[in-house]
């Protein structure tokens, strides 16, 4: 069978994340069996559709890298809708009603109804079997609001008719569509695609999830500095399983692994945690020097000035074992966890001393430093061995303390090695002094 996928965004907003989900899904799919994934923005609402979300939506999938092989935009087909319509009419699988409807503008429009054969209908999903659905309540149903403006099923049915779709791959929400849509698929005599029914995706407290209220918007995690490949990654294993143990995956791994087979019929829970864990095990697979540039882009967006090559080789690799994702760097910037670097601290002297340690034996410790470090190379192994030994003598606390407070003015920050060797000798040595003359 020639495979042809399509996921249909309704250009009305900010991606859903379980957009994105289909659309990965139809994407893997069609992939999987070398054929084509088609997105075809749905945007007959003309009143929600705007034109900024149309082009969101294709900038998050090129992002994401699920660009199309093919596109289309549902209202361009109007004509083609229009001519199905007539025809289904002069068949007499439809008919137009007498009965008059208000249009949006108030004027009274004919209603074209379907011939309902009024039977039960089956149809075979893949996630959930065979499911039936009686039609015979849903009568003789509206399909277009007049001869030449069809309703949404019937849009959806005609397109995927002409784009030949093979397999419909969709969330759950729309299986109390499907009989309607394959009897308006009968009466235009076109085959029936293969369906797959997508779980709900859930909030964690089991709930629906919300736009708004769960963050579920593409936008939150590309702004976030999320890796498109931990975000689909993530996304595939909510809902689909590979049969294995295996957790993290490429896009080529995933194409790979995936069959509609595996997809599960219960909800999937969305959980932020797991997407950061996804994340970090994505950032660790960058290559090295890319995830440096990476985080050096993302913190001197944050910073006051661009770093020097000494500080970001200190500061950078201390970032990397720490963040989960690159949005982890712009909070450690506003804690101010890097402020020493680019300012010098003010210094309450009373916080120089360690506990209850006399403050002659801390100008004392702080004197020794500033000899010890003024042999130093400023490497931060050069730097502690300077005088690992002296604070072994005289107690870590009572000397590290001061000098790390004399660099930084701060009670947290990396220690007091790290931050000599980011501040270089010169600008140590000032700090020192500074400190020498407060105690
Ligand atoms: N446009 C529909 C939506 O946004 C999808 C239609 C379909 O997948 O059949 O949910």
């Amino acid at each position: 069978m020639n495979v042809r996928t399509r996921i249909a965004p309704s250009p009305t907003g900010r991606m859903h994340i379980g957009t994105v989900r289909t659309a990965l899904f139809n994407y893997l799919y069609a992939k999987k069996h070398d054929g084509t994934y088609i997105v075809r923005i749905e945007d007959t609402d003309k009143e929600r559709s705007k034109a900024v979300h149309e082009a969101e939506i294709w900038s998050d999938f090129e992002w994401l890298g699920l660009g199309p092989d093919e596109k289309y935009r549902q209202s361009e087909h109007a004509p083609r809708h229009r001519d199905l319509l007539h025809e289904l009419v002069s068949k007499d699988r439809a008919y137009v009603s007498n009965e008059q409807a208000k249009d949006g503008s108030g004027r009274e429009v004919s209603v074209v109804r379907l011939r309902n054969p009024g039977r039960k209908v089956t149809f075979h999903d893949i996630v959930r079997g065979d499911i039936t659905f009686d039609t015979t309540e849903l009568g003789d149903f509206v399909i277009a609001r007049s001869i030449d403006d069809p309703l949404y099923h019937f849009a959806v049915v005609a397109d995927d008719g002409d784009e030949k779709i093979s397999h419909v791959i969709r969330g759950e929400d729309h299986i109390s569509n499907t009989p309607r849509q394959i009897l308006i698929q009968e009466a235009l005599e076109l085959p029936r695609p293969v369906y797959a029914h997508l779980p709900l995706i859930l909030a964690p407290d089991r709930s629906k999830l919300s736009k708004r209220k769960h963050n579920a918007s593409i936008e939150v995690y590309r702004e976030a500095g999320f890796l498109p490949e931990a975000i689909l990654n993530f996304l595939a294993l909510l809902g689909w399983n590979p049969g294995t143990e295996q957790e993290i995956f490429s896009v080529a791994e995933l194409i790979d692994a995936f069959t509609l087979e595996n997809i599960q019929k219960s909800g999937a829970t969305f959980n932020t945690d797991k997407l950061r864990w996804f994340n970090k095990a994505h950032l660790a697979r960058l290559a090295p020097e890319v995830f440096l540039a990476t985080i050096r882009t993302r913190l001197e967006s944050q910073t006051p000035r661009t770093l020097t090559e000494t500080e970001a080789a200190r500061i950078i690799p201390i970032l990397r074992d720490r963040i989960e994702v690159l949005s982890d760097v712009d909070a450690s910037v506003k804690e101010g966890e890097w402020q020493f670097a680019f300012s010098r601290p003010t210094m309450p002297h009373e916080k120089l001393t360690w506990k209850d340690t006399p403050t002659n034996l801390t100008k004392t410790h702080l004197t020794q430093a500033r000899t010890a470090f003024a042999e130093a190379d400023f490497s931060p192994e050069s730097l502690k061995m300077a005088l690992w030994g002296y604070a072994e003598e005289h107690g870590r606390g009572s000397v590290l303390w001061p000098v790390r407070f004399a660099l930084t003015g701060m009670e947290r920050s990396p220690d007091p090695f790290t931050v000599a060797s980011i501040l270089g000798k010169e600008e140590t040595l000032a700090r020192l002094d500074a400190a020498i003359q407060a105690v």
